[in-house]
């Protein structure tokens, strides 16, 4: 699946929830996150991102590798 990470903090665009076709970006408190089971793939969302947010869990930076865990820890709790 493909991850917001901390770009997105603070920022929330919104411009990649117009392109998801499964409609699998969900909007927190600071930032958006993408629900992993739900995401296709599809890479539509990460070049509209105006802050380079988003990436796929396997080419994640690893300054910004916990957002993973940011990610699971959001869904856990909704
Ligand atoms: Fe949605 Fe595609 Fe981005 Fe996954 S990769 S969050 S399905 S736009």
């Amino acid at each position: 699946a493909y991850v917001i990470a901390a770009p997105c903090v603070d920022v929330k665009d919104r411009a990649c929830v117009e392109e998801c076709p499964v409609d699998c970006i969900y909007e927190g408190n600071r930032m958006l996150y993408i629900q992993p089971d739900e995401c296709v793939d599809c890479g539509a969302c990460e070049p509209v991102c105006p802050t380079e947010a988003i990436f796929y869990e396997d080419d994640l930076p690893k300054d910004q590798a916990e957002y993973l865990e940011v990610n699971s820890e959001f869904f856990a709790e909704i």
